[in-house]
């Protein structure tokens, strides 16, 4: 049971969705909630654990037997003590993460996290299916979208400016949506009752501003703490 607001932001990837959504949640003063943060580090950690992907029992066995903290105060994620927060940023985490997310059991596994932290409420929450199957009673569901084109120009401009490869972001990109939109578990996919922000020509302060006017408007007097 939520204990309070829950904000669901969901959308494809180079959209801004971790950017607007910490912006939104520092406004509120809710927490922020990273799904992809922990998709990324259980990737690099199975990976780093020679766990197959292809092996769906193998998954389950190692994701239930890892100890999964993410911070809502400071968004670090660790795995087992391990530090990944500075790691999941590269698109070969990405990528990794995209191949093991379509698997049920890993789904199943860190969906039941996130439904954890999320019940603490006055939180905003983004990922893919936030608004669908992880909390389809959300209070506010929003689904950020844009161009191909401007989602593969900001996806590259935050890896250059995180010092991280980013040669072939738009095919990768590409087939990154794909893979996330056509996936048989929980696909990508913008839930019947989510409002629609189109970013592409829109700047970061006018999506964050776009965002907090549709939360304010939803959100009953009083449910923000304010
Ligand atoms: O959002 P981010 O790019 O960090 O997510 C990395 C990958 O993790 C996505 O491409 C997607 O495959 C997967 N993911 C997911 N469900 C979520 C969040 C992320 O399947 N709620």
């Amino acid at each position: 049971m939520k204990k309070g607001p829950v904000i669901a932001i969901d959308g494809p990837g180079g959209v801004g969705k971790s950017t607007v959504s910490q912006r939104v949640a520092e406004s509120l003063g809710f927490r922020y909630i990273n799904t992809g943060a922990m998709y990324r580090a259980f990737a690099l950690a199975a990976k780093a654990s020679w766990v197959d992907f292809k092996d769906d029992l193998n998954l389950q066995d190692y994701c239930r037997g890892i100890e999964i903290d993410y911070s809502m105060e400071t968004g670090r994620i660790t795995i087992d003590g391990t530090d990944y927060t500075d790691s999941i940023r590269t698109d070969r985490a990405g990528e990794l993460a995209s191949k093991v997310s379509t698997k049920p059991s890993v789904r199943a596994c860190l969906s039941a996290h996130q439904r954890v932290l999320g019940e603490e409420g006055r939180v905003v929450i983004e990922g893919r299916d936030i608004g669908t199957i992880i909390f389809p009673d959300a209070d506010v569901k929003i689904f950020l979208d844009a161009t191909h084109e401007v989602r593969a120009k900001r996806r590259h401009l935050e890896l250059v400016n995180g010092g991280h490869e980013a040669s072939a972001v738009s095919s990768t990109l590409e087939e990154r949506d794909k893979r996330d939109s056509e996936r048989k578990e929980a696909p990508l996919k913008m839930a019947d009752d989510a409002v629609l922000v189109d970013t592409s020509e829109l700047t970061l302060d006018e999506v964050v501003q776009k965002v907090l006017k549709i939360v304010n408007e939803r959100l009953k007097v009083g449910d923000t703490g304010r």
